[in-house]
C-alpha cells in the first residue's frame, strides 16, 4: 500500500488542503485514516490511468481533492461527502447544498470510465457484477437526486480539473439567476 513518500506527499498534501473544507459536515478523522494512498499522484495526465488509482475507492481522491482546491481557491463553498436526500446512506461527493447542485468525482475502475476500463482477469463474474451494481447506484443516486431538484454534475477522475471547475461554476451561476 504506502511506501514512504506516498505517506510524505499524502500528509503534506492533507496538510495544505485541511483548512479548506471548514464548515463541512465531515473531515477526515486523521490524515491517513480515510485518505488512501492516490493522494498526491497525477490526474491521470498519462494515458494509461495509473493502477494505484484505478484501485482506490476512498473518499478524499487525488483528483477530488485538486477539484476542491481550485473550487476553494476561486472562492466557491461547498460541503463534502453530502448526505443524499431521501438516502442517507449515499454521500456527494462535493454538494453546493443552497442552489442544490451536486459534484460527484467517479473513478474510472470502479464507475467504469468508457475509457479507462479493464475488466480483472481474475475473478471476472465478480468483478463484473460488482462494477455493475457500482454503476446502477451511480444512475439511481443520479435520479434520486434529481427527482428532489438537485442538479448532478459527475467528472471521471481523468478530466481536468479545470475544466470540470469551469463547468461547476457555469452551471452555479445557472442556478443562481
Ligand atoms: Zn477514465
Amino acid at each position: 500500500m504506502f511506501c514512504g513518500p506516498d505517506v510524505a506527499a499524502a500528509a503534506l498534501l492533507w496538510e495544505n488542503t485541511r483548512g479548506m473544507d471548514r464548515g463541512s459536515a465531515e473531515l477526515p478523522v486523521t490524515p491517513l485514516g480515510r485518505s488512501n494512498s492516490s493522494i498526491g499522484t497525477s490526474w491521470a495526465s498519462s494515458p494509461a490511468v495509473r493502477r494505484n488509482m484505478q484501485a482506490n475507492r476512498g473518499r478524499d481522491t487525488g483528483p477530488e481533492l485538486q477539484l476542491r482546491h481550485l473550487l476553494h481557491a476561486s472562492g466557491m463553498r461547498y460541503k463534502i461527502h453530502w448526505p443524499v436526500p431521501g438516502d442517507r446512506r449515499r454521500r456527494i461527493d462535493i454538494a453546493f447544498t443552497r442552489r442544490k447542485v451536486a459534484v460527484f468525482v467517479d473513478g474510472c475502475f470502479w464507475h467504469r470510465c468508457p475509457t479507462h476500463y479493464v475488466a480483472p482477469q481474475a475473478n471476472a463474474t465478480f468483478w463484473d457484477t460488482k462494477i455493475r451494481g457500482n454503476v446502477e447506484r451511480d444512475a439511481m443516486t443520479t435520479e434520486l437526486l434529481e427527482r428532489n431538484g438537485w442538479l448532478v454534475l459527475r467528472f471521471w477522475e481523468h478530466e481536468e480539473p479545470g475544466e470540470a471547475a469551469d463547468d461547476i461554476r457555469k452551471a452555479l451561476q445557472e442556478r443562481s439567476v
